[in-house]
This record gives structure tokens, C-alpha cells and sequence, in this order.
């Protein structure tokens, strides 16, 4: 069995401090890695690693930086069947689904390869009489990303890309439950020539995660997780004084309404409930039927495709979905689906007995779908992330609008609709950060930011994007007189430009 290292200063670093974690195959069941938890001493060396190196890095011209993008742009390319398998390996997704997010990855590192451009500033000339006003953005320092175990390559790819374009370093703690594919790609990064310590991986829990919290040398946090996680990031990374952007859960509705396209939607459905097992924090886990005519149609769809849905290990190029993440998880879900029976929602199609030939150990659950989900219940309320879908049934569109805007989550909701004025309608008023109109999970391309609403984010700005690079800089504004032989006087009041 492997022992998984940290990446410090530009190197891998053995874990010393004695506290390891598991990391599972979730098709087998079986333990296939350790991965050192890191002791103090470890996340001490990373941020000393990272703070060594930003002042040269920052002073690194923004083309120079950004050729380091593009060659690690190319290396990420050439290298995505291992990244790939690295992802599937421990976190159980299809490959071809472990691509598809690996891509939009790539997607955000290309969006960086762009920073001469993006870091722009604002240029004022003759603001007064001598005096130009120009403003500039300028890096943190050493920042630090938290990352979630669902999406392994992808949400590291929406911070440090963007955070080191900028002309940071930046210390990424990612998921202890699928650690190695972060290992990878900082080995790349290094290989495209990002020198020593811009890029730092500590493996580790929470214990690491304080530490980077409370340390005064990281201006600033990037954390995406779950709620309860997040929330606490938050309000301990402004206790002491950063800046912190935490995306958290979700529970994302699509509104079908009674003139959708129903082949489309039951389509959108299936990909956006089931894909990756439903552990997608754009996931569609609440399907909210306009009318029981909508909703009929849309069991009486979605029934036999459920049924029809190929669980399997990753190295089944037919499957459609994989196992979830753990064995807790496992039973986590299967928790929520009892809960569902016993508040009275209907199981139409009961995935829990579900069992692979020859990966009867492996976290395998097949897709559930519940029909007759009131508000009150657990499974409507709650994030399952898992393969269940829950029905609503209501009786008109502002009733499904507001079961959208009274939901805790608002990270996506989307309507499927022939009916322009619903669907803009729709847009205006839907209170989430991503909004779909026929496309179920409506994650934004790179040079969009990504971000929900209530508690699905803690923060202001959303992560990549043009957000992301206000995020990872700070402006300042320059106000200049030129020449020199201009003669001002004494001020004793502000003066306005129009008075000089
Ligand atoms: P999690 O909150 O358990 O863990 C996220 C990170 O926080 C991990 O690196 C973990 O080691 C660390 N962590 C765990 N407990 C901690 C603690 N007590 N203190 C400090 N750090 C701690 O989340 P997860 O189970 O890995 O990921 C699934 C969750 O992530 C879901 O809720 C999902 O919706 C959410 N997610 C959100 C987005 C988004 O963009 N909104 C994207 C992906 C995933």
C-alpha cells in the first residue's frame, strides 16, 4: 500500500507527524493509500515555503506567469488519462465523468492564462489640473485553498491557477478522502516551471485547516465544502482578519412546468440527479412538477430509466455512475431514504439493495427517486448528496418560485420551460447564484464567476472568473501630480477636480 507525501517548497516531503488517515478504492471497499495528516511542523513549513517565495513571484512579470500557465496548460492535457484515473481511483466516478471535470478545470486555467490582460487597471489623466489617478491590482500573499472530496482536480483548478497568476503562492489542504490527484497536478505545475514553494500541498483534517485559519501570514482563504464546515471557516478566517470566500451545500431545484419539453427534461434529470452519484453540489436533487399532469409525466418518464441506470466500478466504460465516497456515506443516504418512508413521500424506485458482482463491498447504492416530497420533510430540507431525487407537486408557478427562494440553499435552480415570460420571470427572481433556463446544472464557463446565495456561500465574491481575480488581489489607487514644478500650496480643504 502507498504513503502519500506532501508537496513543500517544490519537493515531496515525507509526513512525520504520526497521524495518518485512510484513503478507500469506494468500488472495492478496500484501503489502498495512508495519507499523512499534518503535524504543526508540516503546515508551519509550507507557509514559511510560501511566504519565501512570494516576494521574487510577485515581482515576476504578469507574461512570465502566465507562460507557466500555458505550459502547464499543455502538461495537463497530455496527462489527463493518470489525472483522470487518479480522480476515479479514489473518489469512484466514471472517467469519462472525471474528464468532463478535469476539463472544465483546464477551463479555468486557460481564463488565467489571460492575467496581463485581466490585471488591468484604470487610468484617469488630468484628474486636477497636473494630476492623473490611476488604480492597480496588486497580489496577497500567501493565500490558502480548502477543498472538498467531490470534485478532486476541478475545484483546486478553480483557486490556485487564478491565486498564482496573480502573483500569490498559495498552500492547498485538499480533501484527506481523495488526496492524490493534488499531488499531480502540483508535480505538473512544478514541471511547467513554477519555481519552488509558489504552490504548496499539505495533506491533512481539520487540525491543519486551523492553523492555516489562525495564522497571520495567510491574508486569505478559499474553502469549498459543506455548510456547517463552511460557516465556521468563515467566521474564524474574519476573526482573524482575512479575506474568505466559502461555497458550501445545496439543494438545487429544477422547475418543470407543464409546456417543458418532456423528453429533455426527463434527459436533464437523469444526468443532473444521478451523474457522479448525485455528489455534485450542482446537482439536482428536487424536481418541483408544475400541476399533477407535469408530475405524473415526469415519474412515469424517469421510472425506467432509474431502473435502467448502470452502477458500476470506474473501469466499467459503461456505467453510468459510480459508488459514493465512503461507507459513512453509504449509510448517510440510505438514512435519509428511510427518513423519507417513514414522513410519508412515496419511494417510486428504491436503490438501497443494490449490489455489483464482484465489488459487493464497495459503497455501490443504485438511484432512488421519491415522488409526493412535502417541505417539511428531512429529504427535502437537507443536502443528501447522493443518487435521490425528490418530486414536488404543486399546483402553480409562484408556488414553485417560492419553494426556490424560501429554500436555506441557494447555490443553482433551473426552469425548463417553452414560455419566455416564465423563464424570464424566472431569472429575475429566483433566489440562487446560478440560474438555468433548460439546462439543468448551470455552471457558469470560466470567465463567468461561480457562486450561490444564502447558505450556500459565505463571502462576497464568487470563485474564478473575474471575481476570482478580485479575490486573490487587492487595488489600490494612485493619485500623481506631474511635473513636479507645479505649485499647489497649502491645502486645508478637499478640493475637487474641478477646482484645480
Ligand atoms: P467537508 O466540509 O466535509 O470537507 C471540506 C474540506 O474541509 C476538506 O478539505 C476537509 O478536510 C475540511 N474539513 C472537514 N472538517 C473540518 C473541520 N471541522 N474544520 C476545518 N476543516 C474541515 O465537505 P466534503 O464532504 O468534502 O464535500 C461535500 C460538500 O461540499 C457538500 O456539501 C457539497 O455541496 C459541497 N461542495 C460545494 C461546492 C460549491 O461550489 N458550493 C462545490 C463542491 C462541493
Amino acid at each position: 500500500m502507498k504513503t502519500l507525501q506532501h508537496f513543500i517548497g517544490g519537493r515531496a516531503v515525507a509526513g512525520t507527524g504520526g497521524r495518518f488517515g485512510d484513503v478507500f478504492d469506494p468500488a472495492t471497499g478496500a484501503v489502498t493509500a495512508k495519507v499523512p495528516l499534518a503535524s504543526p511542523a508540516e503546515v508551519e513549513a509550507a507557509i514559511a515555503s510560501a511566504q519565501a517565495a512570494f516576494p521574487a513571484w510577485a515581482a515576476t512579470s504578469a507574461a512570465k506567469r502566465a507562460q507557466v500557465l500555458f505550459r502547464f496548460r499543455d502538461l495537463v492535457v497530455k496527462d489527463m488519462d493518470t489525472l483522470a484515473r487518479l480522480v476515479s481511483s479514489e473518489h469512484g466516478k466514471t472517467i469519462a465523468d472525471a474528464k468532463g471535470s478535469i476539463t472544465r478545470g483546464l477551463e479555468v486555467i486557460e481564463f488565467a492564462c489571460g492575467i496581463p490582460h485581466l490585471l488591468k487597471g484604470e487610468y484617469s489623466a488630468q484628474a486636477a489640473s497636473g494630476v492623473d489617478v490611476f488604480s492597480l491590482r496588486q497580489p496577497l500573499g500567501v493565500c490558502a485553498g480548502i477543498t472538498p472530496f467531490n470534485f478532486p482536480a476541478m475545484v483546486p483548478l478553480w483557486m490556485f491557477p487564478v491565486a498564482i497568476a496573480c502573483g500569490n503562492t498559495f498552500i492547498l489542504k485538499p480533501s484527506e478522502k481523495d488526496p492524490s490527484t493534488s499531488l499531480r497536478l502540483a508535480e505538473l505545475i512544478g514541471e511547467a516551471g513554477l519555481p519552488d514553494g509558489v504552490l504548496n500541498v499539505v495533506m491533512g483534517d481539520k487540525d491543519a485547516v486551523e492553523l492555516l485559519l489562525a495564522d497571520a501570514r495567510v491574508p486569505a482563504i478559499s474553502f469549498v465544502g459543506s455548510t456547517a464546515i463552511g460557516r465556521h471557516i468563515y467566521a474564524s478566517g474574519a476573526a482573524h482578519g482575512k479575506r474568505v470566500q466559502a461555497l458550501c451545500g445545496a439543494k438545487n431545484h429544477l422547475l418543470v412546468m407543464p409546456d417543458a419539453d418532456m423528453d429533455q427534461v426527463a434527459d436533464a434529470l437523469m444526468g443532473a440527479a444521478y451523474g457522479s452519484a448525485g455528489e455534485r453540489c450542482m446537482a439536482v436533487s428536487v424536481a418541483v412538477a408544475v400541476g399533477d399532469e407535469t408530475a405524473d409525466e415526469v415519474v412515469r418518464r424517469l421510472e425506467p430509466k432509474i431502473r435502467a441506470l448502470k452502477v458500476g466500478p470506474y473501469g466499467n466504460t459503461e456505467a453510468d455512475m459510480g459508488p459514493v465516497i465512503t461507507r459513512d456515506s453509504l449509510e448517510r443516504i440510505k438514512g435519509y431514504v428511510a427518513a423519507g418512508l417513514k414522513d410519508g413521500a412515496k419511494l417510486v424506485v428504491d436503490g438501497r439493495d443494490l449490489s455489483v458482482a464482484g465489488h459487493e463491498r464497495g459503497f455501490f447504492l443504485g438511484g432512488c427517486l421519491f415522488d409526493y416530497v412535502t417541505p417539511a420533510m428531512s429529504i427535502y430540507t437537507d443536502e443528501i448528496f447522493g443518487p435521490v431525487l425528490a418530486v414536488v407537486r404543486v399546483a402553480d408557478y409562484e408556488t414553485a418560485l417560492g419553494l426556490v427562494n424560501d429554500h436555506q440553499y441557494g447555490n443553482g435552480a433551473a426552469i425548463f420551460t417553452r414560455d419566455g415570460d416564465a423563464a424570464r420571470d424566472f431569472v429575475a427572481r429566483a433566489q440562487a447564484g446560478m440560474v438555468g433556463v433548460n439546462v439543468p446544472i448551470p455552471v457558469p464557463v470560466a470567465y463567468h464567476s461561480f457562486g450561490g446565495w444564502k447558505q450556500s456561500l459565505f463571502g462576497d465574491l464568487h470563485i474564478y472568473g473575474p471575481d476570482g481575480v478580485k479575490f486573490y488581489t487587492k487595488q489600490k489607487a494612485v493619485t500623481a501630480r506631474w511635473p513636479s514644478g507645479i505649485r499647489a500650496g497649502a491645502q486645508f480643504h478637499f478640493k475637487s477636480g474641478a477646482e484645480h
